[in-house]
């Protein structure tokens, strides 16, 4: 009886984490790899919700992001990615203070953190641009720790995302200004 009452809870805390994902438009690959579902039953799941909805929800195929220059591509970018790490890392779903442990993995309890750390962001900057996938994809990046990671600015100490191995001394976009103004 108790076997099977956590098993159901466990299957119901699945179904509920994979409504989210998709919610949040998250890539059938992405659902697949946080809540342990069957592609089969992530469709099923898809199909129930777009008729329960009554709405038209764009459908993400192929690969999920993997380009870490995304993230400092523009200052807005940057500014975005900033603000993004910092819930991030408050929610602890990315290890604090830049230090990757690189073993953190996908599961259902860093799920629910991840969509939270999500929703937050969202709340925060309404018209941002950076996506539920590109929030996975930078979760993940500064939990490994080898491409990017969550610095401060070497004037300020305001956090930034930056690459592993920047080519010069991470600055903000404020910083880096008044370097430029003081010649
Ligand atoms: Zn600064």
């Amino acid at each position: 009886m108790r076997i099977s009452d956590d098993r159901y809870s466990r299957e119901r805390l699945r179904m509920e984490l994979a409504l989210r994902f998709l919610q949040h438009e998250a890539r059938t690959q992405t659902i697949r790899a946080w809540t342990g579902l069957s592609d089969d039953r992530i469709r099923k799941l898809y199909r129930s919700y777009l008729s329960e909805a009554h709405r038209d929800l764009p459908r993400h195929r192929g690969k999920s992001p993997h380009q870490v220059g995304y993230f400092t591509r523009s200052l807005r970018l940057q500014q975005e990615s900033a603000v993004l790490a910092s819930v991030l890392s408050l929610l602890g779903v990315v290890p604090a203070g830049g230090r990757a442990s690189g073993t953190a993995s996908p599961g259902l309890a860093r799920g629910e953190l991840l969509c939270q750390a999500f929703e937050v962001y969202r709340a925060l900057l309404p018209a941002a641009q950076i996506s539920f996938e590109h929030a996975v994809f930078l979760a993940t990046a500064l939990t490994r720790g080898d491409q990017l990671r969550l610095g401060g600015c070497c004037d300020c100490g305001s956090l930034l995302v930056t690459e592993r191995f920047p080519l010069r001394a991470a600055r903000c976009q404020h910083c880096s200004g008044s370097a430029q103004s003081r010649g």
